[in-house]
């Protein structure tokens, strides 16, 4: 086995294939793992039990949330308990190669995969190192966690994105910013939204995803919120980094699949990714044992991995970017009417039994389900058309 890209999609996939009893090696084209990853870190608290994770790398819990209007209107949402924390990415990825290579797998780094072909007895991919040497490695099958970097995948035709929403994130010491919040606002980030969360030590995340100009959107965030953000070098330096949106299909070929963001499998309400992509992780190793065990590994006996990670995922796709899509085309008067309905109309109660981090189409048609709330979505939902779930 081959694993191309070592994010934790692969990293997952790779662990568990190697404590299954095969040979896998992972191919990273950074020169260690969890290298500058742009990343704001939070997870569901449920990530570390459902798959045996170890909370080593939590640098926060978070309870609370502030929500910022486009007028300022602040809303401060208090959980029953702590529904996410915050991890240290570098951290929490080194942990996923450490389970890794414990099981058996072998992690290399500085190996830019730069060319695949796919034959009958076999996958063969062209390897970069850090030298500039190349060399070519062989396997029966191959995974694709490249996070959103696609060149391998239209090499050999596997599907792509077509939309993304662009992220951008400064990590910097701000003292006294540690609750969470999310700012929404067409002059803020249009078509989604920004945030800024503790990262431990007196330090914050602050980032956004937006359509387009992130960096430019971000600096203007800076400097309304944030007194321009303190703090100089390269820990203050905006990092910038798409993230994909929308349902894929066709995430699997001869002896090859993607998984993770490569596959399309981030919420596309949030743009999160790594508990879908650890989800997926699963779901492809899955696969691919029972491949092993039949010796057949075309593209009618992987289609079931993509069949399966739709079962679990495309409503949640589907529904969450309709959803986002929705929002983004309030006006800054209407999201702020949003605001005051959550305040007067019973919202809360609702969020409080609804929500939950990772699944979040229960909590949208729930709040579709509220005349008052529909009321704000009208003409907006009707440009968009009907919703296809199938
Ligand atoms: C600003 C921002 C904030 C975010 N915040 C969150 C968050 O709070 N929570 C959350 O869940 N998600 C968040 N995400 C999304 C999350 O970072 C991704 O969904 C997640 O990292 C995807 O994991 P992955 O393993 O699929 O891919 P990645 O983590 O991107 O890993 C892919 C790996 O493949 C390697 N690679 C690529 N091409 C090659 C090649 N040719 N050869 C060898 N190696 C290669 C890359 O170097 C990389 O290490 C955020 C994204 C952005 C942009």
């Amino acid at each position: 086995m081959i694993v191309i890209g070592a994010g934790p999609s692969g990293l997952r996939a790779a662990g568990r294939l190697a404590a299954a009893g095969l040979d896998v090696r992972v191919l990273e084209k950074k020169s260690r793992v969890g290298a500058n990853v742009v990343c704001t870190g939070i997870v569901g608290n449920e990530v570390f039990d459902d798959f045996g994770l170890d909370r080593g790398p939590v640098i926060e819990e978070l309870r609370t949330v502030r929500l910022v209007s486009p007028f300022s209107t602040v809303l401060t949402y208090e959980h029953p308990r702590p529904f996410a924390c915050v991890v240290d990415r570098e951290k929490f990825d080194n942990a996923l190669a450490d389970a890794a290579v414990s099981a058996g797998a072998a992690v290399a780094c500085d190996a830019r995969v730069d060319g695949i072909s796919i034959g009958r007895g076999g996958v063969e991919v062209t390897v970069r190192d850090g030298q500039g040497g190349v060399s070519r490695q062989a396997a029966a099958v191959a995974i694709l966690a490249t996070g959103v970097d696609f060149g391998l995948q239209k090499k050999i035709g596997l599907a792509t994105p077509r939309d993304f929403l662009r992220g951008a994130q400064v990590e910097a010491s701000l003292p006294g910013r540690g609750t969470t919040t999310l700012f929404f606002g067409r002059d803020v980030a249009p078509g989604a939204f920004a945030w800024s969360v503790p990262a431990g030590e007196g330090k914050a995340r602050v980032g956004l995803l937006t359509k387009k100009d992130p960096k430019a959107r971000l600096r203007k965030l800076l400097d309304a919120h944030f007194d321009g953000c303190p703090g100089t070098g390269e820990e203050a330096s905006i990092r910038t980094k798409p993230v994909a949106q929308g349902l894929l299909s066709g995430t699997f070929g001869d002896r090859v699949l993607a998984v993770g963001e490569a596959a399309g499998q981030t919420k596309t309400t949030t743009g999160g990714g790594i508990s879908y992509g650890l989800t997926c992780a699963d779901l492809a190793a899955d696969v691919i044992l029972e491949c092993f065990g039949r010796s057949s590994f075309g593209a009618a006996d992987l289609a079931e991995y993509e069949r399966r990670w739709k079962g679990l995922l495309q409503k949640e796709i589907v529904v969450g970017y309709y959803t986002r899509r929705m929002c983004a085309r309030l006006s800054d008067g209407r999201i702020e009417s949003l605001f005051h309905l959550a305040q007067t109309d019973g919202i809360v109660p609702i969020i409080r039994e609804k929500a939950d981090f990772d699944w979040h189409s229960g909590l949208i048609f729930a709040l579709l389900q509220r005349l008052s709330f529909m009321k704000i979505f009208r003409d907006v939902k009707d440009r968009l058309g009907p919703v296809g779930l199938s």
